[in-house]
């Protein structure tokens, strides 16, 4: 018989009542630290006392007024986004797939505007994610997303992950835009390197293409600045974002450019709930966090601190670890022997919670603020995870 909530989830059998900071507490009272944030969004850790005091007032005031009016903390948050970003200008929604469907109509529009409506391609790249709805999973085009769901919307060459040559081959006619994770998540935590990214810039300069940069995981300060894109000293057309955005509060945002957003004009897009005051008012305090001095050189050198950590406990497991990926606070480590969902079972049995990602990756996303005892906690975890693995494999063989 169906369960009453819609088994599309493989859950872990563990349930939490409260979280505070970098902690997470079960129902039976354990105690675990938090590797994932609930897939990157509390980048602030668990009830922060910040943000529950935004909720608490704003919750007390207005929680929603409909975009027929003006919502004046969304145009403050708006303003103090782009101000710090490449974007001139923000249309909120409410998650990532919507920050991401936002994107794909304002590429479209923009060539329509200017009399090319035949470019409404994307070009994407393998094993990316860009949520799912039907366009998101044919933007990914990956099949475990896609089987059962086709007939998909057309508009997406979905080409080799990081492969410029194959960007460039499928650059055609109809080509509107790229669209990329400037470090991939769900794909397995993997980066685009600096000089692709400057390389897919200067393809879209070329060919009057919009460049969209999907930062909804890696956005919002995870890998030490506000946006991953900034890391190659270019600037994307679009950028969406969600995730870390409203710290646990459901908000997304698609943000562009003046020029990429120049068709998105009175009555082009909406979304009932898209930036009401209460999600205004949380990203609004998630914002002044983030935006703190000395906030993301903190995000820099922990997440230093943690790549190196991982790197030493790869030299100590050579044999199962092939590979330590990321950047900042979005680390992986590649264990290509072992399921990687029983690695994140083990460990959330020991008390910590990782996740999984593509590629036979172990995923962590911890919130922006740990200190390096959570980063010992952790890699103590994973080390005896791991000796206990091989110790297991040794007496079956
Ligand atoms: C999570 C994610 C999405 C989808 O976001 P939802 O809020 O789940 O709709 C899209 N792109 C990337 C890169 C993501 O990590």
């Amino acid at each position: 018989m169906i369960t009453p909530l819609m088994p599309t989830y493989a859950r872990m059998p563990v349930a939490f009542e409260r979280g505070e900071g970098m902690y997470l507490y079960d129902t039976n009272g354990k105690k675990y630290l938090d590797f994932y944030s609930g897939i990157g969004v509390m980048c602030l850790g668990h009830s922060h006392p910040s943000l529950v005091k935004a909720l608490h007032d704003q919750g007390s005031r207005l929680w929603h007024t409909a975009n027929t009016y003006q919502i004046p903390e969304g145009e403050r948050l708006a303003k103090r986004l782009t101000d710090a970003c490449a974007a001139d200008t923000v249309f909120f929604g409410n998650s990532g797939a919507e920050a991401i469907e936002c994107a794909i109509k304002m590429v479209r529009k923009y060539h329509y505007e200017k009399g090319n409506k035949g470019k409404y391609r994307l070009i994407t790249m393998a094993s990316a994610f860009h949520g799912r709805t039907l366009a998101g999973i044919a933007a990914a085009g990956q099949e475990k997303l896609t089987k059962g769901f086709e007939p998909l919307p057309d508009g997406f060459d979905v080409v080799p992950f990081g492969d410029l040559d194959a960007v460039k081959a499928a650059i055609g006619p109809e080509t509107g835009g790229i669209m990329i994770e400037p470090v991939q998540g769900e794909g397995g935590i993997r980066p685009i390197p600096t000089d692709t990214m400057k390389a897919l810039r200067a393809l879209c300069d070329e060919h009057g293409l919009l460049f969209v940069v999907d930062e909804i995981q890696c956005g919002m300060g995870r890998t030490g600045k506000l946006f991953a894109y900034e890391w190659s000293d270019i600037e994307p057309d679009i950028i969406t974002v969600a995730k870390g955005i409203g710290g646990g509060f459901p908000l997304g945002a698609c943000m562009a450019t003046e020029e990429a957003a120049s068709g998105m004009v009175v009555g082009t897009h909406g979304s009932t709930y898209g930036g009401n005051p209460l999600a205004m008012a949380v990203g609004n305090a998630v914002l002044d966090e983030l935006l703190a001095p000395g906030f993301f050189e903190r995000v820099i050198e922990m997440g230093d601190l943690l790549h190196g950590r991982l790197a030493a406990l790869q030299q100590r497991h050579s044999d199962l670890i092939s590979e330590v990926r990321g950047k900042g606070l979005m680390a992986g480590i590649r264990v290509p022997d072992v399921p990687t969902r029983d690695i994140v079972v083990d460990l959330i049995d020991r008390g910590m919670c990782p996740a999984v990602a593509g590629d036979m990756v172990v995923r962590m996303l911890p919130p922006l603020i740990l200190d390096e005892s959570h980063i010992d906690e952790a890699v103590n975890h994973l080390d005896a995870c791991l000796s206990d693995l091989r110790e297991k494999r040794k007496s079956v063989s």
